[in-house]
């Protein structure tokens, strides 16, 4: 026979005996198993009532798998780690429910768009944007599933062909010779950390991850700094967050189907800013015929547009 003891308070507790079978204990309208409890393995509704008891009322938890009345108090390691299978719990039970509402609210209401998506797809836009957590683009501008072909990155870079192969890149080439669409949006934002480490970086920084990949924007720094130089650092930042989604485009313009497409009026390469801080965005097209790629790169656009 096991015990388990529990107590709303610190300084008493009340030992609940139970068989070695059934693991289990009740606390009010709830159930608990006691393996699970120990293990870390509670569903939901257990999790919510432990979490509750444990941080408001001072719930403390001594559990014995020796006899009778012989009780030992959990270590701080294994509270912890129940405390982070709650959490995690707790999170993901916001995440169930909101799949369960797209289920209800999308997919229930709208199979036949469904069905036609697990066919294939055909997304009229490429977007590339940073990987910050405030800036889903589909969140932003309303994607809907099916339209645009996505990838993130640090800082919505786009690196020159002769750079090699990147994830980015890859996408790129799927989207533009097999998904053949119709535009590449590339979507910087406010306060881009992306590239506050471009424009912080050290020239003989070491080649750390992040370090070796904003890289890509130093063209983008050196024309911010000789733009902006009376700036201070943070309207730098702000200056080159513009300026790099333009060293994008024509980046973009590097890799060779991409600018025939381009040329042949097949493809759009648009840029916009999306600044969550008054949350207004900025959009414009590049001008392929204005603008020019060898050297130091000009690009020229249209169809400018501020939303706000
Ligand atoms: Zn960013």
């Amino acid at each position: 026979m096991a015990s388990i003891t529990l107590s709303s308070d610190p300084f008493a507790s009340k030992t609940l005996p139970i068989s070695s079978s059934s693991y289990c204990i009740q606390l009010g309208t709830s159930r608990i198993s006691a393996r699970a409890l120990i293990t870390g393995r509670i569903e939901q509704t257990h999790l919510r009532l432990s979490t509750e008891l444990r941080r408001n009322q001072g719930f403390t938890l001594k559990a014995s798998m020796g006899p009778p009345g012989l009780t030992e108090q959990l270590n701080n390691s294994k509270l912890d780690t129940l405390a982070e299978a709650e959490d995690e719990c707790d999170i993901f039970n916001d995440l169930k429910d909101r799949f369960l509402s797209l289920k209800k609210n999308k997919y229930m209401k709208n199979p036949e768009q469904f069905e036609s998506l697990a066919k294939a797809q055909e997304p009229k836009f490429m977007v590339i944007a940073c990987a910050d957590s405030r800036v889903c683009p589909s969140n932003v501008l309303g994607f809907q599933p099916g339209e645009t072909f996505t990838i993130r990155n640090i800082a919505n870079l786009v690196p020159p062909f002769v750079r090699g192969p990147t994830e980015t890149n890859a996408a790129l080439e799927f989207a533009v010779n097999t998904l053949q669409v119709e535009n590449i949006f590339v979507i910087g934002h406010s306060c881009c950390g992306g590239i506050r480490a471009l424009m912080s970086m050290q020239d003989d920084a070491s080649a750390r991850f992040i370090k070796n990949w904003v890289v890509i924007g130093k063209n983008a720094r050196i024309k911010t700094e000789a733009a902006a130089s009376n700036l201070s650092f943070d309207e730098q930042c702000s200056h080159c967050e513009k300026e790099s989604i333009n060293h994008s485009l024509l980046n973009l313009l590097t890799y060779p189907w991409i600018e025939q497409k381009v040329a042949n009026g097949e493809l759009m390469i648009h840029g916009g800013y999306y600044n969550f801080i008054d949350c207004s965005f900025e959009k414009w097209t590049l001008d392929y015929r204005g603008t020019k790629v060898d050297g130091n790169g000009r690009i020229a656009t249209k169809n400018k547009a501020f939303w706000c």
